[in-house]
């Protein structure tokens, strides 16, 4: 049941920041997790306070050189059919158009999207796990199936967003606004492992609003991907999903980036598998070097040792598809 709560409708970031300067309040964007997380007592919220009025944070504008930026409350489906990032990076209009269902992503927004709760059945249930506070993680040595398979402990679920995964592979850089003014952030440092802080997936303090993110200028001969396996053909989270960017010097990889969604607390990047391929022709030879790199250090529970054959599968199949 969701608690009675004031709502707040933002006329500025600064309105809104100070809004959550006071504890119990909540932001809202598109809310489709949001309200989810109120009505299943994940948290809960004295006042929520909506962004979604400010208009300046909506739209995908070109930059400088060729870089592109993206308003926090842009949809996932503006995302998904916009014919500039589907042309210069396929990875992210591939990993928008793999979220949810098509009112997911007209409602939920890119900021939404990166900072949503995770789904661990535990974690979502009326149940004091490790990760609401409590001491056990139960998908330890419970139904640990969609669970992690890298980086796990304390707790072992898996960070949630495609796009996560997808902007990571891209190097992009996150706009927050907060007490202070403005900081930009790498999102290699914006998401955080449960090992460093449990009840929290990224750095942001609980006043603090993504407004934008950065993606980097890539070359003419860079090529992306990405590929979601999910148990069902419809709707569905990833079990392992692989985004893959490579950029080429004619027919050999000059620099790779690999990151997996599915596998982690956060979007977990394959160094040991980048490093099998940069500098080399990418033949089937190289992608099985790389897909074996790729697993390196994983360490699976009782039931999601499957994974390990799906990233191997997933990574390979998007290394010859981009060659
Ligand atoms: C049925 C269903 C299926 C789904 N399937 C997928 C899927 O396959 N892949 C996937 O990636 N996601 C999936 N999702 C998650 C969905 O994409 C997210 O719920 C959505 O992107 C969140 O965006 P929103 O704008 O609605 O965020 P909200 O629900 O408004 O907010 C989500 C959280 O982020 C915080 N927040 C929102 N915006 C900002 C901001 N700008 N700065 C800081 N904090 C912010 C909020 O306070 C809240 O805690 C699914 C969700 C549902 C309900």
């Amino acid at each position: 049941m969701i608690n009675n709560f004031a709502y707040l409708k933002a006329g500025s970031i600064s309105e809104a920041v100070k809004a959550l300067s006071k504890e119990g309040t909540r932001l809202h964007a598109g809310g489709t997790d949001l309200l989810g997380c109120l009505r299943d007592e994940i948290f809960q919220a004295d006042t929520v306070v909506s962004i979604r009025g400010l208009k300046r944070l909506k739209g995908i504008t070109a930059g400088s050189g060729g870089s592109l930026t993206i308003g926090a409350l842009t949809s996932i489906a503006d995302i998904a059919s916009d014919a500039t990032v589907a042309k210069k990076y396929p990875v992210l209009a591939q990993a928008a158009a793999a979220v949810g269902s098509p009112q997911i992503r007209e409602q939920g927004t890119l900021g939404g999207n990166l900072c949503q709760k995770p789904r661990c059945w535990y974690y979502r249930k009326d149940i004091l796990c490790r990760k609401k506070g409590g001491d056990t993680c139960y998908a330890m040595s419970g139904e640990n199936q969609y669970h992690a398979i890298f980086g796990g402990g304390p707790c072992f679920f898996v960070h949630p967003s495609d796009t996560a995964v997808a902007l990571t592979a891209l190097g992009a850089e996150l706009t927050i606004a907060g007490s202070s003014g403005n900081k930009t952030v790498k999102i290699g440092d914006f998401f955080v492992s449960p090992g460093k802080m449990v009840e929290k997936e990224n750095i942001l303090l609980s006043n603090e609003i993504v407004t934008a993110i950065s993606l980097p200028i890539v070359s003419e001969t860079t090529r992306s991907s990405y590929r979601k396996v999910r148990a069902r053909g419809a709707w569905d989270f990833a079990l392992v999903s692989v985004a893959t960017v490579l950029e080429f010097d004619n027919d050999t990889v000059r620099d790779a980036r690999i990151v997996l969604g599915g596998v982690a607390g956060h979007p977990w990047r394959v160094e040991a598998a980048e490093k099998k391929l940069q500098g080399q022709k990418l033949d089937e030879g190289k992608a099985n070097e790389a897909a074996e790199a790729a697993v390196e250090g994983a360490v699976p529970l009782r039931d999601n040792r499957y994974k390990l054959d799906i990233v191997k599968g997933a990574l390979k199949e998007s290394l010859l598809a981009l060659a």
